[in-house]
C-alpha cells in the first residue's frame, strides 16, 4: 500500500526519483517535462488550463477578509508535531525536497483556518524563484509543505477539491540575518548535500515550525491546483503573507542545484479564484521583493548576481 501510494504521490507531484534509482532499475513513470516547455505538460488541466489553476499573482484589493466565515470556517490554524519532524532528503531534478519519514502516525498534521478536515504533512519542496506573486511582485524563493487529507489515500485526495493542503512560505534574501531571522538555517545547512540530481540523504531531524512563516495568523488563501503535472483542482492553498529570511550565500547555493536556471509555473489566469484572509489580519506588504517583469529579463544570471541584482532590482518601500 505504501508503495503505491509513493508511486502514485511520485508521478503526480513530479518528484521524478527516476535518476536517483539504482542503474539497471526499471520504473514505470519517468515523467518527461520541463519547466521550460509548460506547453507541453502531462495532464488536460496543466494544458488546457481549468477553473482554478495555480499559482497566481494575488491582489491585495481584491482579498476578501473573511468576516462571514465563508471560507476560513474551523478557528485558527492548528499546526501539530512541526517542531521535530524525521525527514529524509532528495535532488529529484525538479527540486530539493524533504519528505516525512517513519510511521504516518508520528507526522506533523495540519487543521483549522479553511480546513475542515486533518492533514498530514507529506514533503517540503523549494521554487525559486517563487510560484505565486502579490500585486505583481515575487520574492525570490517559496517554500510549499505539502498535506494530503488524513482520511484519503493519495489517488482519492487528487480528486477532491480540498484533498490537499499546500502552506506556502516565502524567502527573502539579504546579504546578513540578525539574530531573529535565522528561521532556515538548520535547513539550509543540509543543501550542500543536495546539490546534484539524485543526492539523497535520510534521518535528519527538522524543527518545521521555524519554517512556518513568523507569523502565523496572518495569510492568504484559496482553493487552486498543484502547480506541477497533472495540475489537478485539489489544493487549498494557505500563503503566509510574512516571509522567512535567507541569506545571500545559502541562496546562491539553489543556483548550483541541477534543475536549470528556475523552477516555477507561469502565473495562471484568473478564473473561479477567490482569495480570502482571516478577518482580524492585518496583511503584511512585501518590503523588499522582486518585480516581476524584471525576473524574465535577470534570471539567466541571477544566481551569479545576487547582490547586485537585488540592489537594482528591489523595490523598497
Ligand atoms: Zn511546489
Amino acid at each position: 500500500m505504501c508503495a503505491v501510494i509513493f508511486r502514485i504521490a511520485a508521478f503526480i507531484y513530479m518528484f521524478d526519483v527516476a535518476s536517483a534509482q539504482e542503474p539497471g532499475s526499471t520504473i514505470d513513470y519517468q515523467p518527461v517535462w520541463s519547466y521550460d516547455d509548460e506547453a507541453n505538460w502531462p495532464g488536460r488541466h496543466c494544458r488546457e488550463g481549468g477553473r482554478r489553476q495555480s499559482p497566481i499573482d494575488i491582489k491585495t484589493s481584491d482579498v476578501v477578509h473573511d468576516f462571514t466565515k465563508q471560507f476560513i470556517k474551523y478557528g485558527p490554524l492548528q499546526f501539530t508535531g512541526y517542531h521535530k519532524v524525521l525527514v529524509s532528503g532528495i535532488n529529484n531534478g525538479h527540486t530539493i525536497q524533504f519528505s516525512s519519514e517513519g510511521e504516518e502516525a508520528i507526522h506533523p498534521v495540519l487543521t483549522g483556518g479553511p480546513l475542515k478536515y486533518l492533514y498530514r504533512l507529506e514533503q517540503l519542496h523549494f521554487h525559486w524563484l517563487s510560484e505565486h506573486s502579490i500585486n505583481g511582485v515575487k520574492y525570490p524563493m517559496e517554500l510549499h509543505f505539502v498535506h494530503v487529507r488524513a482520511d484519503l489515500t493519495v489517488y482519492e485526495a487528487l480528486g477532491k477539491r480540498d484533498g490537499l493542503a499546500i502552506v506556502s512560505v516565502f524567502g527573502n534574501v539579504q546579504a546578513e540575518l540578525d539574530d531573529y531571522q535565522q528561521e532556515a538555517s538548520e535547513l539550509m545547512q543540509h543543501i550542500p548535500k543536495l546539490l546534484k540530481t539524485g543526492d539523497r540523504i535520510s534521518g535528519v531531524l527538522l524543527d518545521m515550525k521555524k519554517l512556518l512563516s513568523p507569523n502565523r495568523e496572518s495569510y492568504y488563501t484559496y482553493s487552486g491546483s498543484l502547480t506541477s503535472p497533472e495540475c489537478n483542482e485539489a489544493v487549498i492553498w494557505i500563503i503566509f503573507d510574512s516571509p522567512i529570511f535567507l541569506t545571500d550565500a545559502q541562496y546562491r547555493l539553489f543556483g548550483k542545484v541541477g534543475v536549470g536556471r528556475h523552477n516555477f509555473r507561469s502565473l495562471q489566469k484568473l478564473k473561479h479564484h477567490v482569495v480570502f484572509a482571516p478577518a482580524e489580519t492585518k496583511l503584511h506588504m512585501p518590503q523588499i521583493v522582486l518585480f516581476f517583469e524584471d525576473v524574465i529579463r535577470v534570471i539567466s544570471d541571477f544566481f551569479t548576481n545576487v547582490g547586485t541584482f537585488m540592489s537594482n532590482g528591489i523595490q523598497t518601500e
